[in-house]
């Protein structure tokens, strides 16, 4: 059955995650007054589940009906993991089908055999659907989060995430992707090892060795100098 449940005197919702002791309405009042009190009802707008990163409608105690029958089947809504959802094809009468993912009507080129559309199982190893893979893009306006480039190259855009979030699984736990970026940027950061001071190390490098030539001096005498000795603009 349910494990935890909100410490509010009177709340007896679910926590938000296994981590908080707060359900979803309180740790938002919590994080935007600083406080939970439990003698103000919370407003409970409930539309979507409270596990992170499921957009699935709500259905029952805060959770979608996936993870509200998973929540009652094993106690816990285990929301590293992924629903796995196997339901039949649904056509509407435009000819239209629907993903049980993203919970969308798309057209047939969205789909192949499966019922759930391409893109959502494309970017399910992520932990993510295709709109909130969509979201992401969009807050970081379509391009390239580090080189701002609207083409992708290679082997199209890569889903970004701290590798070692959730190190060994091909499957990210969801809530370490970083960004989006293109095949160039994503090959880059990975061949400097994920590394941001071997990343920095590496644009002073290149910095200094610009300064130096801009200037007329000798190549490669910058690395001897310590990196830039003009002031960088
Ligand atoms: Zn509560
Ligand atoms: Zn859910
Ligand atoms: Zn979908
Ligand atoms: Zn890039
Ligand atoms: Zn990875
Ligand atoms: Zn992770």
């Amino acid at each position: 059955m349910v494990k935890n449940t909100c410490s509010v005197p009177g709340c007896d919702y679910p926590t938000r995650t296994p981590s908080v002791d707060l359900c979803g309405a309180h740790y938002e009042r919590k994080r935007k007054t600083g406080s939970t009190s439990p003698e103000v009802p919370v407003k409970r707008l409930r539309t979507s589940c409270a596990v992170a990163g499921c957009d699935r409608r709500h259905e029952s105690l805060g959770y979608c009906a996936l993870h509200y029958d998973r929540l009652r089947k094993t106690g816990d809504v285990r929301a590293a993991v992924p629903p796995r959802i196997v339901r039949a094809v649904v056509r509407d009468d435009a000819g239209a089908r629907w993903c049980h993912v993203c919970e969308q009507w798309l057209a047939e080129v969205e789909f192949d055999k499966a019922n759930v559309c391409i893109r959502c199982r494309q970017v399910s190893n992520f932990g993510l659907n295709r709109l909130q893979w969509e979201a992401i893009f969009e807050a970081q306006g379509r391009v390239c989060a580090i080189c701002s480039s609207d083409s992708p190259g290679g082997s199209g855009w890569a889903t970004d995430h701290d590798h070692s979030c959730c190190p060994g699984s091909r499957a990210t736990c969801g809530r370490c992707v970083r960004g989006i970026l293109c095949s160039r940027c994503n090959t880059g950061i990975g061949l400097l090892h994920d590394d941001p001071e071997i990343l920095i190390a590496a644009a002073a490098y290149v910095r200094s060795y610009r300064e130096v030539k801009h200037h007329g001096e000798q190549p490669g005498s910058a690395g001897l100098h310590g990196g830039p000795r003009h002031s960088a603009r």
